[in-house]
């Protein structure tokens, strides 16, 4: 553990003490630069080392549900705790196993009765849990008939839910938001079965079995086809009984997440990355160097008398789903949530191949998913401006849901972060940017047992520790760039996953 001079502590608490606004002005940049001189490239890769030692030592892996998770938890745990923060351990569900004693049973108990044919008509919705409940269905939100086109926006939004009435089973029209979300905010609501059904368009009206892959709702839940969907929500009042008898074994990891011990915890300046790997193999770009590099910036910043509130969280699961960030998320109240002003994700900073791509907050790259939320092309402009101030340039990379920046855009939580490349292609025109190999992978390993520490560019991972640094240190001493959240002006994004 590094230790700063009197002389800097002094630097740093004096015009805190004066509390001005033009001391205030120059605290962040103050601060950016000694941190930025502090955290160095050698030091992220004895982290990056250890990681890869931790792989070797568990069978060439460190994914989800493996020995080699824990001993990542242990090692990013204890060098934190050992740095002066306390370390929460958050436990984290994932899906270990998952299967089906016998086929499900759907049927129309009143008014009338009638049998619907499982695995034909309907099928268990993986992972369900087991269940028999009978109740009433009450539909969410559905577009009946279908419109021409898919777009049905049933059981997306938790406010489609405002009228449900807990204990029913909920009826949701497949369509616009992945299957999860919508099965998660009928859970939340406090449906006591859930009936997703096939949206009704051609080619979108058959059941067939599907696997969420994420453990969202703790009741039973059924894939049903478009004809058994419009008939119950034509049916008043029509009560089912819905029955999965399946056997789910739930496994636990732990996020582990530290926060600074100086700063207003009013105003907290989150960072992540992901501490697990893929099963095929160590995962030292991905996410090594993340987790080094943050890992590096707190050690370092320990010490130091921030204004805000830092956190910094190592999300258990992100391969399997974003299940770490996705139920830290969930987990916090909405007075919480608005308390985060910024989330800074850094997932794959080292890439061999590398570009330097930041977050399309503002969205002018005008591909994929919208812009993030207000504040997040701010924090896009901030990382541009440390790359400009060592005249290197940077690309822009879609909000595109593959990493844990997801569920915190979700709620309205402005992100932004940086990424070097995985299995895309580099362009000609990025070749001449950044140097490198055009019409090549960025990371030719990614997701692969060659994930090792061969597969790490020293200069972009020195570039994008700093980088890291920089953006971490301005927004403990100054948000004044973000806008200040309420629950009212949080309005959730819908996630654009697979539906
Ligand atoms: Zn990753």
């Amino acid at each position: 553990m590094r230790r700063i001079t009197i002389a800097l502590i002094t630097a740093l608490s004096l015009p805190l003490a004066m509390a001005t606004p033009a001391g205030a002005v120059g605290l962040d940049d103050a601060f950016a630069k000694l941190l930025v001189k502090q955290v160095k490239g050698p030091n992220v890769k004895k982290h990056l080392e250890a990681l890869q030692a931790i792989a070797t030592a568990n069978g060439g892996t460190r994914a989800a549900g493996t020995p080699g998770y824990n001993a990542s938890r242990d090692y990013v745990a204890g060098r934190l705790r050992k740095a002066g923060y306390k370390v929460t351990l958050q436990p984290i569900n994932y899906v270990e196993s998952w299967s089906e004693n016998a086929p499900p049973t759907l049927a129309l108990t009143a008014p009338g009765s009638k049998s619907y044919v499982p695995n034909e008509d309907f099928y268990s919705f993986q992972p369900s849990p087991a269940g028999d409940v009978t109740a009433q269905v009450q539909g969410v939100d559905l577009t009946l008939p279908p419109a021409p086109s898919p777009s049905s926006n049933s059981g997306c939004e938790e406010s489609a839910f405002a009228g449900f009435v807990p204990g029913r089973i909920a009826l949701i029209q497949r369509g616009t938001c992945a299957f999860a979300q919508k099965i998660r905010n009928a859970g939340r609501a406090g449906a006591a079965g859930i009936i997703v059904f096939n949206e009704g368009q051609p080619g979108r009206t058959d059941a067939f079995p599907l696997d969420i892959g994420e453990w969202r709702a703790d009741v039973p839940m059924v894939f049903a086809d478009f004809a058994v969907g419009n008939e119950l929500a034509s049916t008043p009042g029509a009560t089912v009984r819905l029955k999965v008898d399946s056997k789910l074994v739930l496994g636990t990891n732990d996020n582990v997440i530290a926060e600074s011990r100086f700063g207003d915890p009013r105003h907290v300046v989150m960072t992540g990355a992901h501490l697990d790997s893929v099963t095929a193999g160590p995962g030292i770009n991905d996410d090594g160097s993340g987790t080094a590099s943050i890992l590096e910036v707190a050690e370092e910043m320990a010490h130091f008398p921030v204004k805000n509130k830092v956190r910094f969280a190592f999300w258990a699961a992100e391969e399997i789903g974003l299940l770490g960030s996705d139920q830290y998320v969930e987990a916090l109240s909405e007075a919480e949530r608005d308390r985060i002003r910024v989330y800074l994700n850094f997932d794959m900073v080292a890439s061999p191949n590398y570009a330097y791509k930041l977050y399309d907050g503002d969205n002018s790259d005008n591909v994929g998913s919208p812009a993030g939320p207000p504040g997040s092309a701010e924090i896009e402009r901030q990382l541009q401006a440390f790359y400009a101030s060592r005249h290197l340039p940077t690309v822009g990379t879609d909000f595109d849901g593959r990493s844990d920046y997801g569920p915190f855009i979700a709620v309205g939580i402005p992100s932004g972060g940086i990424f070097t490349g995985a299995e895309g292609i580099k362009t000609a025109e990025e070749a001449a940017l950044f140097g490198g190999t055009a019409g090549a992978a960025y990371d030719a390993c990614y997701h692969q047992a060659c994930d090792t520490m061969a597969n790490i560019n020293d200069t972009a991972l020195d570039v994008d520790a700093d980088a890291i640094a920089d953006s971490i240190a301005r927004y403990a001493f100054n948000l004044r760039s973000i806008p200040s959240r309420t629950a009212a002006g949080a309005a959730p994004q819908v996630a654009k996953t697979a539906t």
